[in-house]
This record gives structure tokens, C-alpha cells and sequence, in this order.
């Protein structure tokens, strides 16, 4: 056999990160690509770095117990259902390898968070996309009925990456009485601080009362701490229990829990800023409706331009205003929500934009 290959994994793109800007013709370079947080650390988080950081030749305690603490009493659940990965990707992943066998299928929304495929075909197993509906959403009756004898997992990603949309309650209570209980449904919120939307699902409200859902939520996005990797999973115990199994040991750092513990003593004052971003994206979305882009409502902290087979084109003059985002050739573009300067430069060249869709 040749060296450096598995079965299979030729269907495996790598991920490929977002793009840094180049300075546009205002001079100006923002990185919207990557659905980041704009605002550095706390004061009070970047502390609690610095002093774990005194202990960097021990060892992390695996069981993050300070931290498995807090997010039990936040979220009123047992904390042996609580599981920290590197990033919620990671956890994702584990997700995967402690439900599914090779070959069984796991089901999940296209377009979507990019790396489910990948994840599901490093697996062994068979990823299965369900094209969103025609308003960018999940369809949920459709999911359900993809699910066959072989599904073991299905995520569902509220909100949407790339879309920005959300499902209702009443969709995703119909859609759990729809799917058999032996098939674990993950309800991934990476962007559920953004979504202001009374009608959609809080994820763990959902897993105190259905026995097969589980939920993964990142310190990545709200908390800002992308570059630290922390991300979660609030699963059944005995999920639970297969991801402490298939989790590399010592995956998550003492900085990252320390970050996480001093975040979440600190989520009044990230709110804050969680707010302004919300702020910041209706005022975009209605600057970019109003010269006309086909962008679609979010509830996360980004938007979606739907390009279709004008996303190169769009990408270009994005570029040329110095602004990095993320293009999905042939669908749209997905910009991240920033700095309000940011967001002025997205608006200012929002009339260009619309001339390359025109
Ligand atoms: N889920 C979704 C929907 C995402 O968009 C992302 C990040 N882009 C993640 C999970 C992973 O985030 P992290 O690994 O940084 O927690």
C-alpha cells in the first residue's frame, strides 16, 4: 500500500482556514472570513491566562472540574454530561466516533458547517446532506426523512452556518418525535448568543427533555476565545461517557479552562458586546438590503449574500475594498460581522457589490 494513504480519504478536503485581508484601495484590511469576535480578550480573562500560564509544566486536570462546575449550575444539568473538546469541532468529531460505526450514516444540513463531511468521512462513516430549503433553512421534515436503519447521528445547526437562519421550536419538536431514539440528534450552537429569535429552540432545554439530543456550544464565537480551543458538549450520560473514551487525552489546556471559567464569571460584561454585535449586524443587513444585495436575515454574528453564480465576482470587489470574507463558489458569500469599522467598510461597498451582481 502506498505510504500516507487510508482508504477514503481522498474524498477528504482539508479545512481550509479564512482568509487574511489584503489592504483595499481605502487602505484599509479587515478579516471577515472567519466569523471571529472583533474584541480582544477581557482584561479579566487575559489575567486568568497569564497566571495558569505559571503552571505550563503540569499537566491539565482532564476533568476540568472548575469549569464543569460552572457550566452544570449555568445550565442546571448533571456534570457528567458535560465533555470539553479542543473547539467545539473537536467535540464534534468526538461526537461521531462515540455514536457511529463505520459505514453508518450521519445526517446533516447543506450547505452547512463545513466540516461535517469531512468529520463524517474521517470516521469511516457515510455523510448524508439534506439541501436547505429555498429560504436558506433546514428542512427539517426532509432531514427526517433521510434518516434510515444506518443513521446513528444527525446535526442540526441553529444557527446555519453559512445562512444565519434558525429553526422554530415547533419544527424541531416535530422533527425529534419524527426520529427514531436510537439516533443521537446534536444541536450545534456555536451562534446561539446571536440568535434573538423567540421562536427558535434553546438547544438545552431540548436535552433535558428528550433522551437522544445533545448539544455542543463553543467558547470561540460570544466568549471570543477562538484562538484558545473550547468547546463543549452537554450529552446524554452515556454519550458522555463514549466521548471521554474516544477524546485524545490532555486535549483541552489548563489557559483554555482557566479562559473558560474566567469567561463565564464574566458573561455580563461579554453580553454586552454580544449585544452590540447584534446591534452592528441589523445595522448592516439593512444598509446591504437597501442597495438592493440579496442577503439573507441572520441570527448569528455574520450574514450570507446570495451570490449564486456571481460569487466570484462579488468576492472580488470585497477584495478590492480590502474586505476578506468567505465564498462558497457558485452560492454566496458569508461576511462576518466586525468592528463597526469594519461594517462601514462592508457598507461602503455594498453599491459596488451590487453592480457585480447586476
Ligand atoms: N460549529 C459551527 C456551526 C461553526 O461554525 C464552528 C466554527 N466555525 C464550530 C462549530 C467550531 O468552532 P470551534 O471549534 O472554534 O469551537
Amino acid at each position: 500500500m502506498a505510504l500516507g494513504h487510508r482508504t477514503g480519504l481522498e474524498l477528504v478536503p482539508a479545512y481550509k482556514q479564512g482568509k487574511a485581508p489584503e489592504p483595499g484601495a481605502g487602505g484599509g484590511a479587515f478579516k471577515l472570513s472567519s466569523n471571529e469576535n472583533p474584541y480582544p480578550p477581557l482584561p479579566s480573562v487575559h489575567r486568568a491566562v497569564v497566571e495558569a500560564a505559571a503552571d505550563l509544566n503540569i499537566y491539565p486536570d482532564m476533568a476540568a472540574p472548575e469549569l464543569t462546575a460552572l457550566v452544570a449550575d449555568r445550565f442546571d444539568v448533571p456534570a457528567s454530561s458535560i465533555v470539553f473538546g479542543a473547539g467545539s469541532v473537536e467535540v464534534a468529531s468526538q461526537l461521531i466516533h462515540a455514536v457511529a460505526s463505520p459505514g453508518d450514516e450521519v445526517v446533516f444540513a447543506w450547505r452547512s458547517f463545513e466540516a461535517y463531511p469531512a468529520l463524517v468521512r474521517v470516521a469511516g462513516c457515510v455523510p448524508v446532506p439534506v439541501p436547505l430549503d429555498d429560504a436558506g433553512g433546514h428542512d427539517l421534515p426532509a432531514m427526517a426523512r433521510a434518516v434510515t436503519g444506518r443513521t446513528r447521528l444527525v446535526f442540526v445547526c441553529n444557527p446555519n452556518n453559512p445562512t444565519g437562519t434558525v429553526t422554530t421550536t415547533a419544527a424541531l419538536e416535530e422533527f425529534l418525535a419524527a426520529v427514531p431514539a436510537g439516533v443521537l440528534v446534536v444541536i450545534d450552537e456555536a451562534y446561539v448568543h446571536f440568535n434573538d429569535d423567540p421562536d427558535s429552540p434553546a438547544g438545552v432545554e431540548f436535552f433535558k427533555r428528550y433522551p437522544n439530543v445533545a448539544v455542543l456550544h463553543t467558547f470561540s464565537k460570544a466568549y471570543g476565545l477562538a484562538g484558545l480551543r473550547l468547546g463543549y458538549a452537554i450529552a446524554p450520560a452515556e454519550v458522555a461517557a463514549n466521548l471521554r473514551k474516544v477524546a485524545v487525552p490532555f486535549g483541552v489546556t489548563a489557559l483554555a479552562q482557566r479562559a473558560g471559567t474566567a469567561s463565564l464569571a464574566a458573561e455580563a460584561e461579554l453580553q454586552e458586546r454580544v449585544d452590540v454585535l447584534i446591534r452592528e449586524r441589523r445595522r448592516v443587513h439593512a444598509a446591504l438590503v437597501e442597495a438592493g444585495l440579496p442577503v439573507l436575515p441572520s441570527r448569528a454574528n455574520f450574514l450570507w449574500i446570495a451570490a449564486g453564480g456571481r460569487t466570484a465576482e462579488l468576492n472580488q470587489v470585497l477584495e478590492e475594498h480590502g474586505l476578506a470574507a468567505r465564498a462558497f463558489d457558485g452560492e454566496g458569500i458569508r461576511v462576518s460581522i466586525g468592528t463597526p469599522a469594519a461594517n462601514d467598510a462592508l457598507i461602503r461597498a455594498a453599491a459596488a457589490c451590487r453592480n457585480a451582481l447586476a
